[in-house]
């Protein structure tokens, strides 16, 4: 895992798919994309799409966490205004993407998750973390800073 002040991490762009090198010692939320401008990362989580997430998990180094959801999954719903909140407080750290796995079933699928709401987090172009099942509040909040070390 790179740390140094100088080093640059690839974030794949969540609204194009375009790579984009970024120092890592930048708030991710700074950056933005070199092809469409959009930013790379918010304060609110960004929805993905399949070929985005596919190129995500192939070449991005950076900290992300994915939230596998369906709009009829009333565990997801719960969860969803814990992880807004939580994209709001670490959004310049680590970027907050949502999967939805009714639009996106084929990319879903290939994840080999057993059920949604998932949470799965990468850094440095590993899988780092995955939780199965709706968490809220402060325990989403502490399971944040402690798989990515914040
Ligand atoms: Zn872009």
């Amino acid at each position: 895992m790179a740390t140094a002040a100088d080093s640059t991490s690839i974030l794949i762009c969540p609204a194009c798919g375009a790579a984009n090198r970024a120092p890592v010692s930048r708030a991710l939320t700074e950056g933005k994309c070199g092809k469409c401008h959009a930013p790379l990362s918010a304060n609110t989580p960004i929805e993905i799409d399949g070929d985005t997430l596919t190129r995500l998990i192939a070449r991005d180094t950076g900290p992300f966490l994915l939230d596998v959801w369906a709009p009829w999954c009333g565990p997801c719903r719960m969860m969803a205004p814990s992880y807004d909140a939580a994209a709001r407080r670490f959004g310049d750290r680590v970027r907050f993407f949502k999967l939805n796995s009714d639009q996106h079933q084929e990319a879903a699928g290939a994840l080999n998750i057993r059920g949604i709401p998932t949470l799965i987090a990468w850094d440095g172009g590993q899988k780092i973390a995955q939780q199965a099942g709706a968490q809220s509040g402060e325990a989403l909040l502490r399971w944040v800073v402690s798989v990515f070390k914040l």
